[in-house]
């Protein structure tokens, strides 16, 4: 397979920073003026966190972002992620406790609240396939319980590796076969919720095969774009026939180094982003991107190169989790990472797209336009994202600008790499296309007289999915103030 990571030499425009951003809401950020904030600072699309908060908290922070996103005239969009199939403990009666390695401790099914000896388990499915010898990670592997006795509803353990244990905290079991489904009675109720939530994207947790996205599908229908969160050993050994069934996919590192060695997270993400350019798929990367700026206001040396590296490799975006949703400095997480994608971007440390056999022809002629003709602007025309989606598929080094008549496509594409989405009345023919490129990118992008941009579409207007048409024009400033 080639692929390569390589220094481009680039002519001298200023490109938009293409890598986009999400950020996690939570408690630290679940109010409008830290939502604007955000947005200022740098993000693209906020994750609703469906294993956290309740529905009234999620209904009302993607009204602060219905709002903000209205008052700052962009796009952003909403992503719903659904808890599915994660195994967690209850509460404690203080929030939290110490465990101490050789200590015992009781997993079970009783309603108390937790203390250092034993914590409610709520998941009855699940104790049958638990055994003498099982291993259970808590909290992304942090704590370690080797269970040594499972008698009806308790599961005794002895704890491996100690430290804080608090509420709700994720348990994975990686050696055992689970009997659970990707979504669970809570997801199901959630996806209700979806049009509440004015959801654009649904990400779906623990996939293990194409045939839990095809599930989802049947569920959601069209109506929302899925993304397969790719967090199980199963997912990463399906993911050809996954991407095929789904619209992007999240290489998930705190599930996924918890379900497998954590060291073989670099080549497995590097895998994943390659396997989903292939694709022609968005590919998020997510976890601990920013960690330590949960209690700091600046990041580790470690960290700024994580995110470098994501963005080299070709991610579309990068997530923040408790850095925006529980963390002390939300806002500087977004804009820190903000600051360390544009600087990765304009050093040309950048992913180039491999021309395969599944990029057509057209796209092969935007990329030919775009590096030998040296145009650095793209208007793609697009009614469903995928003309813009697999223009940017290219890694094209041109400032892509997405027109859309579909409000959902307009802000689904805010999570694409390169792509600038605006919202247009629905046009009819060719000139008025052109016209309309014209008119938008001077107004709005500054483009001098003489510069050449791409025309990417799909005619006839309306059709879904089709790119059939390439057409370099020259900006004529004139014609643009007279339309
Ligand atoms: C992950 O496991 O990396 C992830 C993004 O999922 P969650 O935050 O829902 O655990």
């Amino acid at each position: 397979m080639v692929f390569c990571l390589i220094f481009i030499i680039t002519y001298n425009v200023k490109f938009l920073r293409r890598t986009k951003i999400i950020a996690t809401l939570g408690p630290s950020s679940s109010s409008e003026d830290i939502i604007r904030k955000l947005v200022i600072a740098g993000a693209n699309v906020f994750r609703l966190n469906f294993s956290h908060g309740n529905l009234e908290n999620h209904k009302q922070n993607a009204q602060y972002i219905r709002k903000v996103e209205q008052e700052l005239n962009t796009n952003i969009a909403i992503m719903m992620d659904l808890q599915g199939p994660k195994l967690r403990i209850g509460v404690f009666e203080k929030g939290n406790v110490n465990l101490n390695v050789g200590s015992v401790f009781v997993l079970d099914q009783e309603q108390e609240l937790g203390t250092t000896n034993r914590v409610t388990f709520p998941h009855p499915e699940i104790y049958s396939a638990i055994t003498e010898g099982t291993e259970l990670l808590l909290d992304d592997g942090k704590i370690k319980l080797l269970v040594k006795e499972r008698n009806g509803k308790s599961i005794i353990t002895e704890v491996i590796n100690g430290g804080v244990l608090s509420n709700r905290k994720g348990v994975n079991i990686p050696n055992a076969i689970l009997p659970i489904k990707a979504l669970t009675a809570k997801d199901l109720k959630d996806i209700e919720a979806a049009n509440d939530v004015d959801a654009d994207w649904i990400a779906v947790s623990f996939v293990q095969t194409a045939k839990d996205i095809e599930y989802a599908r049947s569920i959601v229908g069209n109506k929302f774009d899925i993304i397969a969160k790719i967090e199980k050993p199963s997912a990463v050994q399906n993911i050809d026939s996954i991407l095929k069934v789904s619209d992007a996919i999240m290489v998930a590192r705190g599930d996924l180094g918890v379900e497998l060695p954590f060291e073989s997270i670099p080549s497995i993400q590097k895998e994943l982003i390659e396997k989903a350019k292939e694709h022609q798929r968005p590919v998020v990367v997510a976890t601990q991107m920013l960690e330590s700026m949960t209690n700091c206001h600046v990041p580790t040396r470690a960290e700024i190169t994580d995110v470098a590296c994501a963005v080299a490799e070709g991610a579309d975006a990068v997530m923040l989790s408790a850095e925006s949703a529980s963390g002390n400095y939300p806002v500087e997480a977004v804009s820190t990472m903000a600051k360390i994608i544009q600087k990765t971007e304009d050093d040309e440390l950048t992913f180039v797209g491999r021309l395969n056999q599944n990029i057509d022809a057209i796209q092969q002629s935007v990329y030919s336009a775009v590096t030998s003709a040296k145009i650095r602007t793209i208007a793609s025309f697009t009614e469903s994202g995928r003309c813009a989606i697999s223009t940017s598929n290219t890694r094209a080094q041109a400032n892509i600008i997405a027109f859309t008549p579909n409000v959902k496509t307009m802000r689904r594409l805010s999570l694409v790499w390169g792509v600038k989405p605006i919202l247009i009345d629905e046009i009819f023919s060719f000139s008025q296309m052109v016209q309309l490129t014209q008119r938008h990118l001077c107004k709005n992008f500054k483009m001098e007289q003489g510069e050449k941009v791409a025309i990417v579409a799909g005619l006839p207007f309306r059709s879904s999915g089709i790119t059939n048409l390439i057409h370099i024009y020259e900006i004529d400033t004139e014609r643009a103030i007279e339309s």
